[in-house]
């Protein structure tokens, strides 16, 4: 095959980046989005359709032989089954598939078509898995949203487990992390607020308005008072369609779906509440604006003037005594819209979150592929020329170490209720100074550098204390609790939950458990919660059979059809995929130990009832006629294609 239409970059026999990206490059332009590394598939994002998903293609990759079919993601689907079938080879049978990839790249996508075809492979055609995936598109109305970077970027991180049980699927939990709330009170320049307030409004009949109180869409401050074409609003009612479809399948019930229209009614009518001072200095709601109080409290099913006491001042319980704090203007407006004056394209608190994610992700892929391979070579005695690749441990450190780490540091200043977002950056400053990751940055304004894996990013601190507290003050907590929505009552009270407290079943024991808890349990911060499931999401992901799909984005503009060499080559640049190609044509991807491996593939031999140890594996081996596999102390190794051709001699017996 002619170098740059190469299927697998492993197979290269000469390497630099400027062929890589010229193969990438000639495939794309052929409609040939997916390439292999080895084992690794690259999938550069189309933005158009391609039809590379009908049920014939589906079909084709079922337990297919992967060397013969081109490269796809339903490939990745079927050899991840096929894996945890115990059908392709030794290891953990839990599989996890890890795709990564910059905003807009096409990590979302990928995911509805991974799932969607181990749907397929596991033949499940019941109730449940149409429940899976119609999960996605409710998650994807609540939790998606227009950016700049992706119309359908999401807002937050999942990790999906499917549980098996006689090779069809049995259970599907899905954990999301971090959803950027702040997102509901303001968006930047160019952006919307989340999918569901614009389906929403586009899709309700005008029976359904009056019901929920919902006004001309122009008129709300949240979706920024800019709403859309009769073009995209007839999407967008398509959408809502498809929201209330997906609800029924899921299970929600129908006082439920009202509920839960009628709260995001009410968020919208808080939104457009703007207030004043009066003569004592106590705030009052500006003229204008008591219609949208008084709209919000019916939709919240709360008495207007406790809701309006919330807003102006914050109850706090010291020794059983309550304290009202009355608010400011600014603080008013501020539990309503924490940072909606702030105007530039910054990077904030979330940002922070998602991208130390991202390094905890790359850390992973570094590590399958350059440590714990290279690691063993010489435990194994096997003759290796080390791969250098870019260790981003030391940015990983600077988040986490204890107890000088950006978190811990973000913890310690948030437990002070004096102090403030710039106090937390100057100490930032201090302990980092000489950090090859962290840049000091001069402005009036709290912010620091990162220097990631994937680059510089500035960070604008201000709200990181607030957000990472996230307590809800506890007279709102009470007010919403006693809603006379069900809903509502059930939301507040689960945010109790968080803390540690067990969910109890009814609703008369919750709130009497929430009176009991109310001043004792201590809520542990955001970025905690954050860190300890990223902890555990390592945990799982490191005891399971990886499999890796780097999502390219060809280029910024979401066009179909057009690649810019310097976006594609600074995204292979610090997703180390030079490096991983190397490591993947000249390195050995399967290991298994001798005892493993015999006890697997004896069945090769003619009297396959012999003992499982090394002299057996290399009989099997010669035998079998592979060639380039090397044995070290303890184990085999094997390059990534070895499996295949043994896979296919067992199928030969
Ligand atoms: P974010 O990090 O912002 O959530 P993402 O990596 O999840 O981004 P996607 O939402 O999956 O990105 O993709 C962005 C858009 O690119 C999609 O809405 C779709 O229009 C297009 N796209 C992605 N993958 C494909 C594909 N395989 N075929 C056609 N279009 C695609
Ligand atoms: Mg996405």
């Amino acid at each position: 095959m002619a170098e740059e239409t190469r299927e697998d970059l492993a197979t290269l026999s000469e390497l630099d980046e400027k062929r890589l990206l010229e193969a990438l490059s000639t495939r794309f332009t052929q409609n040939h989005i997916y390439t292999y590394i080895g084992d690794i598939l690259i999938a550069v994002n189309p933005f158009k359709y391609l039809p590379l998903y009908e049920k014939t293609v589906s079909d084709l990759y079922k337990c297919h032989e992967k060397s013969l079919l081109p490269p796809h993601i339903f490939s990745v689907a079927d050899r991840a089954y096929q894996s945890m079938l115990g059908k392709l080879a030794t290891g953990p049978r839990n599989q996890c598939i890890v795709i990564s990839g910059e905003s807009g790249a096409g990590k979302t996508e990928s995911t509805k078509l991974l799932l969607r075809q181990i749907m397929e492979l596991c033949k499940a055609n019941s109730q449940l898995e149409r429940q899976i995936l119609q999960v996605n598109p409710l998650l994807e109305a609540f939790g998606n949203a227009q950016t700049v970077m992706n119309d359908n970027s999401s807002r937050f991180g999942k990790y999906i487990q499917l549980r098996f049980q006689n090779a069809s699927v049995k259970g599907a939990k899905i954990n999301e992390y971090l959803l950027e709330k702040s997102r509901v009170v303001h968006q930047d320049e160019g952006e919307r607020n989340f999918h569901i307030f614009y389906y929403m409004l586009g899709g309700i009949s005008a029976a359904e308005k009056e019901i929920y109180g919902l006004l001309n869409p122009v008129l709300y401050r949240y979706i920024n008072n800019q709403y859309g074409t009769d073009e995209m609003i007839t999407q967008w009612s398509t959408k809502y369609l498809e929201v209330c479809n997906a609800m029924d399948m899921v299970g929600f019930h129908e006082q439920e779906k009202v509920d839960m229209m009628t709260i995001l009614a009410g968020i919208l009518s808080l939104g457009n509440i703007g207030f004043e001072p009066q003569e004592n200095a106590i705030l009052k709601v500006t003229d204008q604006s008591t219609g949208w109080l008084k709209a919000a409290a019916g939709q919240f099913g709360v008495q207007e003037d406790e809701l309006l006491n919330c807003l102006i001042c914050t109850m706090s319980v010291t020794r059983g005594e309550s304290i009202n704090r009355y608010h400011s203007q600014q603080q008013a407006e501020g539990i309503l819209d924490i940072f909606g004056f702030e105007n530039f394209a910054v990077n904030r608190y979330e940002q922070l979150c998602i991208n130390l994610a991202n390094e905890q992700l790359q850390y992973f892929f570094n590590h399958h592929i350059f440590l714990m391979g290279q690691r063993e070579y010489k435990e194994e005695g096997i003759d290796w020329e080390t791969i250098t690749f870019k260790d981003n441990k030391p940015i990983l450190d600077l988040f986490l170490a204890k107890p000088v780490g950006i978190f811990s540091l973000l913890d310690e200043q948030s437990a002070f209720p004096q102090a403030t977002d710039k106090n937390f950056v100057e100490k930032l400053n201090s302990s980092f100074k000489g950090n090859a990751h962290f840049e000091v940055v001069r402005s009036h304004m709290p912010m620091f550098s990162i220097v990631h894996y994937a680059g510089r990013v500035q960070y604008n601190a201000s709200g990181f204390l607030e957000k990472n507290r996230d307590t809800i003050p506890a007279n709102i907590r009470g007010l919403f609790i006693n809603s006379v929505t069900p809903l509502l009552s059930v939301l507040f009270a689960a945010t109790i939950s968080r803390t540690g407290t067990l969910m109890p079943q009814s609703r008369a024991k919750l709130l009497k458990s929430i009176d009991d808890n109310f001043n004792s349990t201590r809520k542990l911060s955001v970025g905690a919660q954050f860190k300890h499931s990223l902890t555990v999401l390592m945990e799982k992901m490191f005891a399971a059979n990886p499999h890796f799909i780097r999502c390219i984005k060809p280029n910024s503009s979401k066009k179909p059809d057009l690649l810019d060499s310097k976006l594609i080559m600074e995204q292979l640049r610090y997703n180390g995929l030079l490096e991983t190609i190397r490591i993947r044509r000249d390195g050995y991807s399967w290991r298994p130990l001798f005892e493993d491996f015999a006890q697997r593939y004896r069945i090769l031999l003619i009297k396959p009832d012999v003992p499982s140890n090394k002299e057996t594996c290399l009989c099997i081996l010669n035998n079998a006629n592979l060639k380039d596999w090397k044995c070290g102390h303890s184990r085999l190794f094997f390059k990534y294609w070895h499996q295949e051709e043994l896979a296919k001699l067992i199928e030969r017996l």
